[in-house]
């Protein structure tokens, strides 16, 4: 067995049931990808579209594809083609940007909405003060959303060594995203999704109620 294939068997033993793997090949090498894929992963995400497209062209074709990093609403169209998920949607320009390019290609795109809830500035996704104005607006023109699936929310914690916080902030973003299912989704099968855990904290977040993690260096390490 290989490195990468006793990696990826070993996070999975980690795992509960209702939680899946996502393998993140940002800056792998395609070999190292392929390693992933004969082990028998096929759903893996990219944080940039250039290097997605670049990967999706060397790889075979029953990849599922997500996408994790922030998105500019001018590069929606190179990925809605194929995309399967997207993690990273933080504003309603996006979101109708996402839903315009998916029905140009006629197809429904499954989305995530990102909260920040870490001490980093850097990090993008909706501050927990803004997600009510967005999920108003939503509410207002989810009839014309007919090519996007809202199927739950994505975040990230802080880069600590600090457990209780890391725990605290994945608290957080699972109230947010139960307050959300419980306010706007209470009719929905599909709000179901919740996108914490990373290499450091994918422990913690499946305590949390992660149902996909994304994994990166762990996996290629
Ligand atoms: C890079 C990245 C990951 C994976 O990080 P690792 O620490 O390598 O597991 C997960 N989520 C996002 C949004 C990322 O950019």
């Amino acid at each position: 067995m290989s490195r990468i294939a006793e990696n990826i068997d070993q996070i999975k033993k980690q795992l509960p049931e209702s939680t899946q793997l996502i393998v993140v090949s940002k800056y792998r090498e395609i070999r190292e990808i392929q390693e992933a894929y004969h082990a028998g992963q096929r759903t893996f995400a990219e944080n940039r579209v250039q290097a997605l497209l670049e990967r999706k062209e060397q790889l075979p074709d029953d990849i599922e594809w997500h996408l994790i990093g922030h998105l500019q609403t001018n590069k929606v169209k190179y990925i809605a083609p194929f995309i399967e998920m997207i993690h990273s949607v933080d504003s309603m320009k996006l979101l109708k940007e996402i839903n315009r390019q998916a029905a140009a290609c006629s197809r429904t795109i499954k989305v995530l909405i990102q909260v920040h809830v870490a001490q980093e500035e850097s990090k993008f996704g909706i501050p927990p003060q803004s997600l009510n104005d967005f999920w108003n607006e939503f509410q207002m023109e989810k009839d014309t959303l007919k090519n996007v699936i809202i199927c739950g929310m994505m975040g990230m914690a802080s880069l600590t060594e600090n457990t209780d916080q890391i725990n605290q902030e994945f608290a957080q973003i699972n109230s947010l995203f139960q307050e959300a299912k419980k306010q706007h989704f209470s009719h929905s099968n599909e709000f179901k999704e919740l996108s914490i855990g990373m290499s450091s904290d994918y422990e913690i977040a499946t305590a949390h109620g992660s149902t996909l993690i994304r994994v990166g260096s762990k996996v290629f390490s």
